[in-house]
Formats: structure tokens, C-alpha cells, sequence
């Protein structure tokens, strides 16, 4: 299960601060409620492409004892099972969805040098299909604009927020994935079935 640590710095700065298994190390476990403090476990890496960084971060993982699970700190400027960052993610449907942008306009406003369409149009029809349960969710933070759909007012909603913060809301409390959870995860994010694939777009 991933949660989400807590940390709104540089990918640098995270990546100095994850050396202390104690800083950030949750008090009890979110998936038996055993409230005893969860062991370090290691690492994994996961690949990231944010604005200036391109490559693999390690996430920490931590072992509840009683369940056997793991859990892993997952940094809030990541999504679960996307490779891209959130702000990429970010600027790239606010230019195309709410300013309307072209898909080249829209990815060099997101500073991705190259941006194949298959990915432009996973990353908008995901938020599209999602963009109803945001707007409904993120109601308790902010009243809703007057918009034309639900996407334009799903985006400026976030916009009015801001993007990691949302996410921090949705993803910590509610468990909503920003762009609605892969197929092969229950509602919640937890595996149903299958083993979840590395991150692919
Ligand atoms: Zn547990």
C-alpha cells in the first residue's frame, strides 16, 4: 500500500531527508490499524520525469509487523503508477483542456521535449473520466466555479487549490488517485487481482 510522504521540497532535498528511516516513519499501520510503529524495509526505486529531473528515485518502504504488509512512502510531487510528476501532468492538461492548446503548444508548455500522442490523449481521457469524482471531492475545499463541464471546473478547481496540495487532500484522506485509479486496482488503490505493472506513461 502507498501512502504519501509528507515532503513538498526539491527531489533533491527528498532524496537527502530519506536517508533518516525515522523522520517520516508512520506511528501505525494503515492497513491493520495495529497501532505499533512500522519497521524500515528498505527501498524500491520507481522512475520520476518532473520539470529539470529525469531518472529513478528510491521510495522507502516500511514493514508492519503484525500484518506482514508493507507500506511505502510515496513523495507527493509523484503519482501512484504514472511515471510523470504531477506538475508536468499539471501544466500539460491546463494547456490543453482549459487554454486549449495544440498537443505540441500544450506538451512545450509542460517542458516535455517530446511528447508521443498516444501519452497526450491517455493522460486527458483518464482525466476526463475522472474529472466528475473531483470536482465532488474537492467541493469540500473550495465552492465549485460555474464552468462548461466537468473538466474545465475540475481543472479550475485545481488550479484555485493547486495541484499537490489536491492531491495531497484526495490521495491522504480520500484515497482518489488525481487521474482515477489503474484498471487492474480496487476503488481505493489496493491491488484486486493482478500485480501491479511498472509505471508506463
Ligand atoms: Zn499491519
Amino acid at each position: 500500500m502507498q501512502i504519501l510522504h509528507r515532503f513538498a521540497g526539491s527531489i533533491q532535498r527528498y532524496s537527502e531527508e530519506l536517508s533518516d528511516p525515522d523522520r517520516y516513519r508512520p506511528d501505525h499501520c494503515p492497513q491493520c490499524e495495529a497501532h505499533r510503529p512500522l519497521r524500515a524495509h528498505g527501498f524500491y526505486t520507481r522512475t520520476l520525469v518532473d520539470i529539470a529531473f529525469d531518472g529513478t528515485i528510491p521510495i522507502r518502504r516500511y514493514l508492519c509487523c503484525c500484518c506482514k504488509r508493507t507500506v511505502s512512502l510515496l513523495p507527493e510531487f509523484a503519482l501512484p503508477y504514472l511515471r510523470f510528476g504531477i506538475v508536468v501532468i499539471a501544466l500539460f492538461l491546463v494547456a490543453r483542456l482549459l487554454l486549449g492548446l495544440t498537443l505540441k503548444a500544450a506538451a512545450e508548455a509542460a517542458k516535455l521535449a517530446v511528447m508521443p500522442y498516444q501519452r497526450g490523449q491517455f493522460w486527458v481521457r483518464r482525466f476526463r473520466q475522472q474529472a466528475e469524482k473531483l470536482c465532488a471531492a474537492l467541493a469540500a475545499l473550495i465552492a465549485p466555479p460555474v464552468a462548461l463541464d466537468f473538466t474545465s471546473r475540475a481543472l479550475q478547481m485545481l488550479e484555485a487549490i493547486g495541484w499537490i496540495a489536491s492531491h495531497r487532500f484526495l490521495f491522504a484522506e480520500l484515497r482518489v488517485h488525481l487521474l482515477g485509479w489503474p484498471a487492474f486496482l480496487a476503488p481505493a488503490g489496493r491491488i484486486a487481482a493482478l500485480p501491479p505493472t511498472a509505471p508506463s506513461a
